[in-house]
């Protein structure tokens, strides 16, 4: 089977982008579980853009953090007549119904950012394994003794507990030197700020403050651990988080946040949208240029593709500015 030249097209406008597949007459569906992080909409525009470039249609549903919902969403969706999927997960265990739906309606599907443990869905996503070790990395950097905290991702996300093993990767042998110790860990519902920020005022509460060093799966929670680290006097103790998000930038170059992982979520959302014109137009999951195989825990291979991280700390900044990721006013906000 020759490759499709439209994908081929895809990897190398992971760069710089120009669609060449024929969108007309495509409508692509996109299932969003939530909008609640800031990379959402960022995520949403770029495969607007990508989509409008190849000429095809776009229609959505917010899920609204609710499985359920997200489940009707797609039956909406399938029934407004769409030509393919992209489906952000909210619960990887339940949404198997939906590729069910889409399998009986001939709709490709794509599990974007979050892993569908099916065969049946496209997955693309940032190395999320590799995302954990860079936050770990950071932090242990500026702490390779201490005890720590683990601030996980939400449970029904299979991203938090990649994110968990890329960090313990990283922490393994200073935890079995006695290096350092992990003295709270919790997962955070619905990745939730405020429930992070909860779980580590009750993880200080419980160790007494004695607390060196917090590895975050994501910015938002990052936000909610320097809150409680703020209020006992504790903030500048090296943190992590993943996204690029504006405020959490801001906290790196303020010195409270050491580290957010980047994923350029312009580049995913513009490989969604040309792999989903690509699947709409009959290329095989497998054709798809630059897609690799890719096994879930539970052993299942999916056709995958898996866009590179980097990790952002106050030593390259300038990064994110030169990307027009960021303006300098914002990133640079109160730092004196
Ligand atoms: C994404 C992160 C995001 C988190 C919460 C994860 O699946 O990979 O980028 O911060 O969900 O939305």
């Amino acid at each position: 089977m020759h490759k499709s030249v439209v994908a081929a097209a895809i990897v190398v406008a992971g760069l710089g982008t120009t669609a060449f597949a024929d969108g007309h007459g495509i409508t692509v569906g996109v299932s969003w579980s939530d909008f609640q992080e800031e990379r959402w909409k960022t995520d949403e525009a770029a495969m607007l853009g990508a989509l409008e470039a190849a000429g095809a249609s776009y229609l959505s549903a917010d899920a609204q953090s609710s499985a359920t919902k997200q489940l009707a969403d797609v039956e909406s969706l399938i029934t407004q007549g769409v030509d393919a999927l992209i489906i952000l997960a909210q619960d990887g265990a339940s949404i198997g119904p939906a590729l069910d739906a889409a399998e009986a309606a001939g709709i490709p599907v794509i599990g974007y950012d979050r892993l569908i443990e099916d065969p049946r869905a496209f997955y693309l996503t940032f190395d999320n394994v590799e995302v954990g070790r860079m936050q770990a990395r950071a932090v242990f950097d500026l702490a390779p003794e201490g005890n720590y905290v683990m601030i996980k991702g939400s449970p029904t996300d299979p991203n938090s507990d990649f994110l968990r093993g890329g960090q313990q990767e990283v922490l393994q042998a200073a935890i079995d030197s006695g290096a350092i110790t992990i003295v709270g860990e919790a997962y955070t519902d619905g990745w939730q700020p405020a429930n992070a920020q909860r779980n580590m005022e009750q993880i200080l509460t419980q160790t007494n403050n004695e607390v060196d060093a917090v590895v975050s799966s994501n910015d938002g929670m990052a936000g909610g651990v320097v809150a409680a680290l703020a209020s006992q006097g504790m903030d500048g103790i090296p943190v992590s988080g993943q996204d690029g998000d504006h405020a959490a930038l801001n906290r790196v170059a303020l010195g409270t946040q050491t580290v957010s992982v980047w994923k350029d979520s312009r580049a995913l959302g513009r490989n969604a949208g040309e792999i989903a014109v690509a699947l709409a137009n009959g290329t095989a999951l497998a054709d798809i240029e630059g897609s690799a195989t890719f096994t879930s825990p539970g052993g299942v291979e999916v056709n995958s593709m898996l866009l590179a991280p980097l990790p952002i700390t106050q030593d390259n900044l300038n990064v994110v500015l030169e990307a027009g990721w960021i303006e300098k006013d914002v990133l640079c906000q109160g730092v004196s």
